[in-house]
């Protein structure tokens, strides 16, 4: 295991400022690699795990203090690389940002697993379940389909049922 600030991630982007995906201004950082598959896909080209640039954990954290917002992680899916994903949260936490998280799985496929769970355990919200075309909407808020839904994770975990973001 490398060192934890010499961990390399795959990054389609980083978007700086968006407002798209989670409340407020945010910094957006987009990981290459997915397993979903979902028809309909927004972006095939995300789901290749070799994709976009590799990025150290201390770059990104240096963007994400640069800009000093919170922050969302997407893809792809942040959760087809768990540990390095991990780190990446965890460092975040420890810096203060607000953390969410986008990914295909859905909350009870995330809580049977456990290194899913040791993933997003110190995050804030997850926007989870695959994109499904025939749900598609495009009026809703921070989510592409209506099965998909904004789980508030420390609720969540703390209660055993599943909290809604409000
Ligand atoms: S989870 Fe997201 S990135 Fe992956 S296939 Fe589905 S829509 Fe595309």
């Amino acid at each position: 295991m490398p060192q934890s600030d010499n961990i390399v991630f795959n990054v389609l982007s980083i978007m700086r400022g968006t407002t798209v995906d989670g409340p407020g201004f945010r910094t957006s950082i987009y990981l290459a690699g997915c397993n979903h598959r979902c028809p309909g896909c927004h972006n095939p080209s995300s789901w290749n795990k070799t994709g976009g640039t590799p990025t150290t954990l201390s770059k990104i954290l240096d963007i994400v203090e640069e800009e000093d917002f919170n922050v969302t992680l997407s893809g792809g899916d942040p959760l087809c690389n768990p540990k390095s994903t991990k780190f990446l949260i965890d460092a975040l936490k420890r810096n203060g940002r607000n953390v969410w998280v986008y990914t295909g799985y859905t909350w009870e496929e995330i809580i049977a697993t456990p290194l899913l769970t040791d993933t997003i355990r110190n995050a804030d919200v997850v926007v989870e379940g695959p994109f499904i075309m025939a749900q598609k909407d495009p009026d809703l808020l921070f989510r592409g389909s209506a099965n998909q839904r904004i789980i508030d994770i420390q609720e969540s975990l703390a209660s055993s049922k599943i909290i809604l973001w409000q």
